[in-house]
């Protein structure tokens, strides 16, 4: 039978504040582990949580880039259940009122835009994170309490995506947004950013939801799509088999590339939901929301809008420059020095990129600045060196961040304009290549490129080419 997929996504990402949710102990990942607690992130008996303004603030902000709708009053829940990296035995979470609720986030699949709603928007802690000694034999865990508190945003999407391109374009949108909003830094490696996919299958045509299973342990945005296509597959064999789909999590098998079951799927009274009696309600009134909303950049998809209608680049050129927020900057600082958007495009989009995967170099603190960029290419546009020469300089700037004119003069690579130098070494190479010489007058055009090269070759790239070659067809022209 044919059937359609349906999956909805539930992100978790810790947001970049320097202290935790509820107590002012530090977030700083990679740390020896239990330094960074207090009896409050421990769950002592008697101590009393102080919710970090901060966090909220960006929980607004993306609950605000994410379209919700944000109600004046929201309040904090127990989410009661036992693990051994959840030391209070409950989590501090969001139910009854989240933060945001029915928004949506519009992304990009082959030229086209699909709107995805968005369920809700929450704020949440973390848990610890649990070590399970890899040595032969041990028959312990340990529990490292330094991420117990971190703040969490939950986005809850609705099952409206339909195949892995849409899952794939979904993930990649909300982390621009979130890196634009800089309210996370969502380094998958570092557990910042994780997804959580749902999965059903209906009949084609059918507008029932199938029973959904849940799947975790999703490491990196390629296993979500592994994991959602193999169960897929799972899930339309049991159906072809008559047989009903569990609902259930299951959790994916990364080595292998498959899913086990986990657990029944638990329902929300399974976790007790009652509100949190140590927290205050949040009421955000107008002010405050105007506010956070203001400090809200232009997101990916409006400006990528904006650099093709402004800029006259293509979606392919203006998806790249913004795919990175610190990349669409750059590129907006130097168009403002110098009105050339097709060439700064291309020196970012190819060379930057390039030297910065080659050199891994941090494309944060970047030695090169926009102006100089924008230097570089207008003593291309005068004629000082020409767009070979350039690259060299580029390279020098990158690694120095020193000025174009600078690179130029030390290493004195500006350009030969000068027509009696360029004659001598015209009258050499031609004096050398009687044959290519020959060829030309036969009627053979490659054999004038052929001698332009040996120029360029003596002079180092430096002679100015439009010069030799007007030089070089007058001499041997006709
Ligand atoms: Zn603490």
């Amino acid at each position: 039978m044919e059937y359609e997929v349906v999956i909805g996504l539930e992100t978790h990402a810790e947001l970049a504040t320097v202290t935790k949710l509820f107590c002012g102990c530090s977030t700083k990942f990679g740390v020896e582990p239990n330094t960074q607690v207090c009896p409050v992130c421990l769950g002592m008996p008697g101590v009393l949580p102080v919710m970090n303004k901060k966090a909220f603030e960006y929980a607004m902000k993306a609950a605000i880039a994410l379209n919700c709708k944000i109600d004046e009053f929201t309040n904090f829940d127990r989410k009661s259940y036992y693990y051994p990296d959840l030391p209070k035995n409950y989590q501090i979470s969001q139910n009854y009122y989240n933060l945001g609720v029915d928004g949506y986030m519009d992304i990009g699949v082959n030229g086209t835009i699909s709107r995805i709603r968005i369920h809700n928007v929450h704020l949440e802690e973390e848990a610890g994170k649990l070590i399970h000694p890899e040595e032969i034999g041990a028959d312990y865990s340990l529990v490292d309490f330094n991420r117990a508190g971190v703040p969490l945003l939950e986005i809850v999407s609705y099952p409206d995506m339909r195949n892995v391109d849409e899952v794939e374009s979904y993930m990649q949108t909300l982390r621009k947004i979130l890196l634009y909003t800089g309210i996370s830094d969502c380094k998958m490696q570092e557990g910042s950013l994780r997804f959580e996919a749902s999965i059903s299958l209906r009949k084609k045509g059918s507008d029932k939801l199938g029973d959904r299973v849940e799947i975790k342990n999703l490491n990196s945005m390629k296993s979500v799509l592994k994991a959602i296509e193999y169960e897929a597959k799972r899930q339309s064999e049991v159906l072809d088999r008559g047989e009903k789909v569990d609902r259930e999590t299951r959790l994916w098998d990364e080595l292998n590339e498959r899913s086990a079951r986990m657990r029944s799927k638990e329902e929300a009274q399974d976790y007790r939901y009652f509100p949190e009696p140590d927290l205050l309600p949040v009421l955000i009134d107008e002010k405050w929301l105007r506010a956070i909303k203001d400090t809200i950049p232009e997101l990916p998809l409006a400006r990528r809008q904006r650099f093709m209608e402004t800029f006259a680049l293509s979606e392919y050129d203006a998806s790249l420059l913004t795919d990175e927020k610190i990349l669409a900057d750059f590129f907006e600082e130097c168009v403002k020095v110098v009105n050339r958007p097709k060439a700064f495009c291309n020196w970012i989009t190819n060379d930057l990129l390039r030297e910065v995967k080659d050199r891994k170099l941090d494309i944060y603190n970047l030695k090169i600045k926009p102006k100089q960029l924008a230097a570089l290419v207008e003593i291309i546009e005068k004629g000082t060196i020409s767009s070979t020469i350039a690259k060299e300089v580029f390279s020098e700037m990158i690694l120095t961040g020193k000025d174009p004119k600078t690179v130029v003069d030390e290493k004195k690579l500006a350009q030969i304009s000068d027509e009696g130098l360029i004659e001598a070494v015209i009258t050499r190479v031609i004096s050398s290549n009687p044959d290519a010489i020959e060829d030309y007058k036969k009627g053979k055009k490659n054999a004038l490129t052929f001698l332009v090269g040996q120029v360029m070759k003596e002079t180092k790239g430096k002679a100015n080419p439009k010069i030799v070659n007007e030089m070089l067809v007058k001499k041997v022209g006709a």
